[in-house]
Parts: C-alpha cells; structure tokens; sequence
C-alpha cells in the first residue's frame, strides 16, 4: 500500500485569490527517495506542511490526503508525531534540549517510551549516525551539520515510516550538505524510510533519488 496519497489537493492562504496548490495528485510507495523541485514560490513548502497535521498553514483546502490508506486528520497526534518525522531548513530553531543525548532521547520521552527502549534507540541512533563522539557534548558547541545531523537523529529515534525535509541544506556549507544528503541516502537504503526531499543540490541528490517532481 502507499505509504501517501495526495488526491485533487488545492490550498490557497487565507485572503489570497491565487491558489498555492491546485488540483495536485500523486502518490508515494514505500521506500521511495523523491526530491521536489521547482523556482522559488511555487510552492513546495506550502505541500509539504500539508503532510503533517500540525504544520499545515491556514487556508482554504479542498481535496485528499491519505497516509497509511487512512485520512491524515484522522490520525491523531502522537501517531503523526511518530510515523511522519519533518527535518526543516533552520538548524537553530529545531533542537529543544542542551545536549545531545537529550536531544536523541526528547521525543520518545514525550511519547511515554519507557527507559530501556529510549536508551535502546538513542544508542542505535548514535551509532548509525556517527555521533558517540559528541554524545555528551551541549548543542551550543556543535557546528551547523552536527545540529543539523542530530536533528535528523533526533526524528529517526522515533522509527518514522516518512521523513519529509524542507531543504535542510540551505544553511550548510558545502562539505556538511554533501555528508547530510549522504546520511539521508544511508537512511533510505538500510532503513527503507520513505524520504521526500526539497532540495536544490540536484546534482547530488539526483543520483539517488527513485523519482524527481517539478512543480
Ligand atoms: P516554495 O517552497 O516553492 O518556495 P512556498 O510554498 O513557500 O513556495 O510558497 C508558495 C506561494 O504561497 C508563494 O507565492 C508564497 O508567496 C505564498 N505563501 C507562502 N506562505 C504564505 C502565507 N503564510 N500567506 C500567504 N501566502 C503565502
């Protein structure tokens, strides 16, 4: 079954004439790596949030979402919270703990995981991403990819069946981007995450990516 379906899905903000999305369909299977393109406004953000309860912006909708085979408004938001993991462009504003192993852990302590299963997962997630070194250390003295990589740590702690990435690269240099996108490919490979990306790295990213959508 698809791990997505987006049906005749158009959304225009509140006030605006102009529809940001209009009459959009496409469906995800399991395991696809797809990168989203398109010039700047057209709208990738504004799809994007609209897979996740919570993120999506106000405004008129009309259209489908299923995720899972099931309306994604009728998922509630501990299982959207586990299943649809989001990675966005800002580095900063995404980490809410002082450490790194915190961090790794937050999310499965919200979510009521009892000990062992959280030291569990945070220490198979160090390990798959590299990170035992600065497993101690305060965020405040990681550079932009390590935040950037333990953020995306942090929402594959919680085994999402989707992972959706609002450019996560923009604020890295090119060496940091290169390792991110390279972690995201190890993900969708050994992991078997379904991945959609907005990326503008094409070069790098395509390479792997099962399908391209330009918007
Ligand atoms: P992209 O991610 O492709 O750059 P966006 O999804 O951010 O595009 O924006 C799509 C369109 O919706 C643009 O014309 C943008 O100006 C408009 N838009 C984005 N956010 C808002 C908002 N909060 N209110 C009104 N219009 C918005």
């Amino acid at each position: 079954m698809e791990v997505f379906t987006i049906r005749n899905l158009t959304f225009a903000y509140p006030e605006q004439e102009k529809h940001a999305l209009s009459d959009l369909t496409l469906s995800v299977q399991p395991g696809e790596f797809l990168v989203l393109c398109g010039p700047s406004g057209c709208g990738k953000s504004t799809l994007l949030r609209q897979l996740k309860t919570v993120l999506a912006p106000h405004g008129r909708r009309s259209g489908e979402i299923l995720f899972d085979g099931r309306n994604l408004d009728s998922l509630d938001q501990r299982e959207q919270a586990e299943k649809i993991g989001v990675v966005r462009q800002s580095t900063e504003n995404q980490i809410v703990t002082d450490k790194v192993w915190h961090e790794l852990a937050f999310g499965l302590e919200s979510l009521g995981y009892d000990t062992p299963t959280i030291r569990r997962r945070v220490a198979e997630m160090a390990s798959f991403f590299g990170i035992q070194e600065w497993f101690y250390r305060p965020v405040t003295e990681l550079s932009g990819g390590q935040k950037q990589l333990l953020n995306l740590a942090a929402v594959m702690a919680m085994q999402p069946d989707l992972l959706v990435l609002d450019e996560p690269t923009s604020q890295l240099d090119p060496l940091a981007a290169g390792d991110f996108l390279g972690t995201l490919r190890k993900i969708n490979a050994e992991l078997g995450t379904t991945i959609l990306l907005i990326e503008h790295r094409l070069e790098e990213v395509l390479a792997y990516a099962d399908r391209v959508l330009v918007m």
